[in-house]
């Protein structure tokens, strides 16, 4: 239920659907991945096999990307994500960055809430962009990338046939691929893939046709979200009312976006007809009185109006054969806490790196169980979260909406409840119970702190010492969509640095992505150079490395193993483990 009013403050391009030449109906070119939908998640997956040479084919059943009131709110995780992927300029550029926000009830402010954000960061916690933004700068780089990634626009996938498990050329599951039945324009055609990705949104087609079924909870509190364009000066952060006098008995949330675009969300009670919540005469009264209790008194009018339901469902399952499914079409996550896009831009980062070494034929197709156990795992740490905040804003019941009234009256004067407020904003998910974990940590040390394996790396503050020039750098700068190992040294090590050349000779002849890093402490500057310096002693502390210490991370910035003691045998051994699992 959504009605446009004007355009957005964007100039949409469209695209021809073009059928390639069919022999028999069908597309001739074996395709070793075709991604069923060129969402954020479908672009950032073909951006990251791109990233390790896999060339793939997205098929967009539209002529370009999304219009209307989608994601807004994108995650410091996400931009990391993005820089590793090359394309994170853009998001900084035209992002508005912000930190933290804003609680109210009735007219008092309740509760304050920060995101960890220092002068180590590299990244905002978060930024705000409209999501035809992020796949407007999506679809840029993936043009760029042409000779790797194919776009059938305005094609749309109509079913799907794998071969059954085991059935395939090599004997193992999933390797026999898939045939998509297509639709351009008039035209009818099918394509072969070893690997098919749905990422073909919420209403998934291929989960469909597959007969999977989504499983969870359904909300049924409904909110009206409405884009507006108002000209303001107001600083960048989340606003959250409860029981607002502009607009009593309701929850409304409010954030700005570029080009003078401002989101207003607001709950509708029980008794109000959706269908008649979107007519304008029913909007702009309350988008009007919600404005002025914000002291904005600047002229607006309205872009789009949508009304949202909350769900909280997910498959059991992300890989059937040789069938993938990612974002939205895997996991449906209540907006409240920013995880749907976020969360499956993680997805895509996750398998992106794991197709790609089972396509280069480095990595059994086992590998992409893991991707499965890993991000069904995530999905269910994120609908908890993104449960807990619905029930929050929208309390399903008439016990939670109790329990949120004694909330937020106590909040004003008791700390302790203020954070039962928090918007528990999204956050990477550390894979702990992950099986690459299992082959990685055997012949770990032993750790008092600092991430383990499963987890993403603390940012921070450090120097890349070249030969003649040395410049500022954070950690986030060192990590590509390859393994590497940091190395914590005291100096230089012939024996071992011969080891580590060694280890890269023999993985870059394998065609497996890796690198390492020598990072030492300031005090050790006379080193070998290149290195990395960690001048404030800061990495060496969270890590709890010291010289000997080795970090493997794997090329989605998680953490595969840490060694004491490490060596380039050790590092190998993890590889190898990992990719044969
Ligand atoms: C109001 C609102 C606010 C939100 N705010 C946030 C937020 O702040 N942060 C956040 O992280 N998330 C947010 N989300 C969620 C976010 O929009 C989704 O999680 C995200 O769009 C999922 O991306 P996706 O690529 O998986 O799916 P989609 O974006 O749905 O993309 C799927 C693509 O597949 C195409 N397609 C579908 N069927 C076919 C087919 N059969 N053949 C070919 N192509 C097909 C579609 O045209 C589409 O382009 C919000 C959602 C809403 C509704």
């Amino acid at each position: 239920m959504s009605r446009p009013f004007k355009p957005y403050p964007f100039s949409p391009r469209h695209y021809e659907g073009v059928v390639p030449h069919l022999t028999n109906g069908r597309d001739p070119r074996g395709r070793s991945v075709a991604i069923v939908g060129g969402g954020p998640v479908g672009m950032t997956l073909a951006l990251a096999l791109a990233r390790q040479g896999v060339r793939s084919v997205l098929i967009e059943a539209d002529d370009g990307v999304c219009t209307g009131s989608r994601a807004i709110c994108i995650s410091r995780r996400s931009l990391e994500i993005f820089k590793r992927l090359g394309v994170v300029q853009g998001f900084l550029e035209k992002g508005l960055p912000w930190t933290g926000g804003r609680s109210f009830y009735r007219d008092t402010e309740v509760f304050r809430f920060a995101m960890h954000q220092d002068e180590e960061q590299s990244l905002p916690p978060m930024i705000n962009i409209a999501q035809y933004q992020i796949e407007q700068l999506l679809l840029d780089e993936v043009q760029r990338h042409a000779d790797l990634i194919d776009i059938c626009w305005q094609t749309r996938v109509t079913g799907i046939e794998q071969k059954p498990a085991g059935q395939g050329t090599d004997g193992t599951e999933g390797a026999g691929g898939a045939t998509l039945t297509l639709r351009t324009g008039d035209t009818a055609w099918r394509m072969h893939a070893d690997w098919v990705v749905a990422c073909d949104g919420g209403r998934s087609t291929i989960r469909e046709a597959l007969g999977l079924k989504l499983t969870g909870t359904t909300y049924e509190g409904r909110y009206v979200i409405v884009d507006i364009e108002l000209n303001s000066t107001r600083p960048t952060e989340r606003l959250a009312y409860f029981d607002p006098p502009s607009n009593p008995g309701s929850t409304v949330l409010v954030h700005k976006q570029p080009d003078n675009v401002w989101r207003i969300d607001y709950q509708l009670r029980d008794d109000e007809d959706p269908e008649s919540a979107v007519q304008p005469e029913n909007v702009m009264p309350r988008v009007q009185s919600v404005l002025d209790s914000m002291g904005e008194t600047g002229d607006w009018s309205p872009i789009w109006i949508t009304v949202y339901k909350a769900n909280a469902l997910t498959l059991e399952r992300f890989r059937h054969g040789s069938v993938l499914f990612a974002g939205d079409a895997a996991h449906l996550v209540p907006i409240f806490g920013v995880r749907g896009a976020n969360s499956g831009i993680d997805d895509a980062d996750n398998l992106g790196w794991k197709l790609a070494c089972v396509v280069n034929g480095v990595a059994s197709p086992h590998l992409l169980d893991s991707y499965s156990d890993e991000r069904v795992y995530a999905a269910r740490e994120n609908l908890s979260y993104g449960m807990k905040s619905t029930e929050f804003m929208a309390p399903p019941s008439f016990a939670f909406d109790l329990m949120r009234t004694a909330v937020l009256s106590l909040a004003e004067r008791h700390a302790a409840v203020r954070p039962l407020i928090n918007p528990r904003q999204t956050h990477a998910i550390a894979y702990v119970q992950s099986p690459l974990n299992d082959a990685s940590t055997r012949a770990a040390g032993a750790f008092n702190k600092g991430p383990a394996p499963g987890t993403v790396l603390p940012e921070c503050r450090l120097k890349r010492m070249d030969p003649d020039a040395s410049a500022d750098i954070h950690l986030t700068d060192l990590l590509e969509p390859c393994f590497t190992a940091l190395r914590f040294t005291a100096g230089a090590n012939a024996q071992q640095d011969t080891a580590w050349q060694q280890l890269r000779d023999s993985l870059a002849k394998q065609g497996i992505p890796f690198k390492d890093v020598t990072l030492v402490r300031s005090a050790t500057a006379d080193a070998v150079r290149p290195h990395v310096m960690d001048h404030t002693g800061r990495l060496h502390d969270m890590l709890d490395a010291t010289p000997g210490t080795v970090y493997l991370i794997r090329p989605d910035g998680h953490v595969l193993a840490r060694w004491r003691d490490g060596s380039a045998a050790a590092a190998q051994h993890a590889i190898r483990m990992a990719l044969t699992i």
